[in-house]
């Protein structure tokens, strides 16, 4: 099988503290990989080295490798700007920019060279359509991102990911602040999503991880203790 992303002996500091022990894990195309296990068990670390967001961090020290197509993403002359393009992260609580939700959507593709103001039109809409967010926003894309519901506000925020046009997307429990409608619709985003992109998520909840994931990956104490089919770990306890 070809792998979109491999963690391979990977072990993470912060400074003197080990946090991760000895990752290795393969990250298939096109599926969903749920990442659990208990609070500060080191999910929403690992899933931070796969664009190195840990990068951000000084007292942060990795040894191992992490392979994105098989190419070493800590390798000394890689482009983090276009690393944090090929894998996009959507954050624990949603965190729109305070502009329009078309600024929202365009920023990020501005930044990467699209200027043309029909293409950027394109790139929103589309964007916002694949987040199922099209319809509920389309009269007003000139509004602010910050009166809209937490639920649309992060779909907003994949729809930003989606924008620039990423092969991965992480994310860091993206339901943990909604609702369980918003959390629903989150859900069948993200099932839809993997026809066209590799996702990463954590989350503490297991029954999402049944519900959303290809494969699971248990964590604890740094360590990645388990991990497998979903199938196969939630009929096989
Ligand atoms: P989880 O996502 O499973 O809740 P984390 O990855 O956030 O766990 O944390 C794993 C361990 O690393 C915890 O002991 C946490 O306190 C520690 N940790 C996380 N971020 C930092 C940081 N920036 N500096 C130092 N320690 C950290
Ligand atoms: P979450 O529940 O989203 O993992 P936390 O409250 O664990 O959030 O952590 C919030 C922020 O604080 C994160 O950026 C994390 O890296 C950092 N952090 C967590 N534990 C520590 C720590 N022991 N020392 C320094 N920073 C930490």
């Amino acid at each position: 099988m070809q792998y979109k992303m491999q963690a391979k002996n990977l072990n993470l500091y912060y400074g003197s503290k080990q946090a991760l022990f000895n990752i290795s894990l393969d990250v298939p195309s096109n599926k969903v990989v749920a990442l659990i296990g208990p609070s500060g068990c080191g999910k929403s670390t690992f899933l931070k080295t796969l664009n190195r967001m840990n990068d951000l961090i000084d007292s942060v020290h990795i040894d191992g490798d992490i392979f994105l197509d098989g190419n070493d993403i800590y390798a000394p002359d890689t482009d983090i700007v276009y690393l944090r393009k090929r894998v996009g992260m959507v954050f624990q609580r949603p965190n729109p920019f305070p502009m329009s939700i078309y600024e929202n959507i365009a920023y990020g593709p501005r930044i990467h060279g699209t200027r043309n103001k029909n293409q950027l039109n394109e790139i929103v809409e589309k964007s916002l359509r694949n987040a199922a967010l099209w319809d509920e926003v389309k009269d007003r894309l000139n509004d602010s991102a910050m009166g809209m519901s937490g639920g649309q506000q992060q779909r907003l925020c994949i729809a930003r990911v989606l924008a620039v046009e990423p092969e991965v997307i992480l994310m860091d429990e993206p339901c943990s602040a909604l609702d369980p409608i918003s959390t629903m619709k989150i859900e069948e985003l993200v099932a839809e999503l993997k026809k066209n992109y590799t996702i990463v998520m954590v989350t503490h909840n297991m029954q999402q991880a049944a519900r959303v994931s290809d494969y699971t990956a248990f964590f604890l104490n740094g360590k990645l203790i388990e991990h497998d089919i979903t199938d196969v770990i939630f009929t096989n306890p």
